[in-house]
């Protein structure tokens, strides 16, 4: 059995994973190995979109807090971050419902572990909507139907019914009234909506809870390196897999996602490379 660490609890970062290349589940969360090698060139400007993307998530948030967007204004000073800065004031989501929670985190059992999400944030008109925001900072604007398929897109509606009452007025938040939007912050106009309903939260629940006890009943060597070897160019792992040892560029990560979807492959392909970006921008903030 795999051993996972006292008190593990399953994010969509770690379930996303685990379903991309469950050996990279079992070196980052059961291993527990730091990141041995940057995931993409060139590495400074990597870190500097990700360290701008952390920046504007703190400045969304401090807005939603009730800081006057004039006083957030004067702090912002790089390029990427006044452009996305601008974007949201301008043409940020629409119809939000008044009653925002940012930076929320709830967590609810799941099969003997909890699942747990941070999510952006969640506005609420209690009894009639609850509007899930993820701001995005990637450089290019997901597909849909890769969003559709992502453990996050089912991980955090289906968190929301099972744990959000609270945010509820104290009553459960109905699949019905649940809404999903992806709002990217180079791509204002173009946010991507999910709706949520019974049948849907059913099969999430069906889905998460099958896919936490396969993990938790598999044994040290169950860990198989994805088929996928293209995702090992842009994974922190490569050299203990022997995959290579040079990263991948960013162009080279947006071209092979974009490709596989326009070729009608494996959409999966692009999912790990979008979700390394994303997921460390996470991590980051
Ligand atoms: S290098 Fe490839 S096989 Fe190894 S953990 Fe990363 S994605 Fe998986």
């Amino acid at each position: 059995m795999a051993v996972l660490p006292t008190n593990f609890q399953f994010s969509q970062a770690s379930l996303q994973d685990y379903v991309d290349c469950p050996r990279r589940f079992q070196l980052r969360y059961v291993l527990q190995l730091a990141w041995p090698a940057q995931e993409v060139e060139p590495a400074l400007e990597n870190e500097q979109h990700l360290r701008q993307g952390a920046a504007f998530h703190r400045l969304v948030h401090r807005h939603a807090l009730g800081i006057p967007a004039e006083d957030l204004s004067r702090t912002v000073q790089e390029p990427d971050l006044r452009r996305w800065w601008h974007n949201y004031l301008e043409r940020g989501p629409r119809d939000l419902p008044e009653t925002r929670y940012p930076e929320v985190i709830l967590s609810a059992p799941l099969a003997d572990y909890r699942l747990v999400a941070r999510y952006d944030l969640v506005a609420v008109d209690a009894g009639k909507r609850a509007v899930i925001v993820d701001w995005k900072t990637s450089r290019k604007r997901t597909k849909r139907e890769i969003l559709a398929e992502r453990l996050q897109t089912k991980v955090y509606p289906y968190l929301l019914v099972c744990a959000g009452a609270h945010l509820g007025g104290g009553r459960a938040i109905a699949p019905e009234q649940v809404e999903m939007t992806y709002w990217f912050a180079d791509y204002p106009e173009e946010p991507a909506r999910f709706g949520y309903d019974t049948a849907q939260y059913e099969a999430d629940g069906a889905y998460l809870t099958s896919l936490v006890e396969e993990i938790a009943g598999l044994g040290d060597e169950d860990f198989p390196l994805t088929t996928q070897d293209q995702r090992c160019k842009f994974c922190p792992y490569r050299s203990l897999c022997q995959r290579g040892v040079r990263a991948g560029t960013w162009d080279e990560a947006l071209d092979a996602a974009y490709q596989a979807l326009e070729d009608e492959a494996d959409a999966d392909d692009a999912f790990g490379i979008d979700i390394d970006f994303e997921q460390i921008a996470e991590v980051e903030y």
